[in-house]
């Protein structure tokens, strides 16, 4: 058992967290809740349009000889990047890519 420096609370040694007050043993320091809460790869991102929140549609990846053809310029930016994130609206069928 440790004790917590900031409520003085009993940790269990296994544990970096306190349960009580959020000390991070590790970081020694409190941690702010949204520090706590996982970052997850599905990102929130509402259609700027219909202000509804898209889909996630996979992850997309570039097939040889896809650079130059069907997407043409609108991926020239992007040309080292081999994959994106796909989003889609389910209501005006935009679709959006994202770098993960
Ligand atoms: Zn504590
Ligand atoms: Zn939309």
């Amino acid at each position: 058992m440790k004790n917590c420096p900031k409520c003085k609370s009993e940790v269990d040694d296994h544990f970096e967290l306190c349960w009580n007050c959020n000390y991070s043993f590790f970081d020694k320091r409190v941690l702010e809740l949204h520090e706590l809460t996982k970052v997850e790869t599905e990102k929130e991102i509402d259609c700027l349009r219909c202000k509804i929140p898209m889909k996630y549609s996979g992850e997309f990846k570039f097939h040889e000889g896809s650079r130059a053809g069907i997407f043409g310029s609108v991926f020239e930016i992007f040309q080292n990047r081999e994959s994106f994130d796909l989003y889609h609206c389910p209501k005006c069928r935009k679709v959006e890519f994202f770098i993960p």
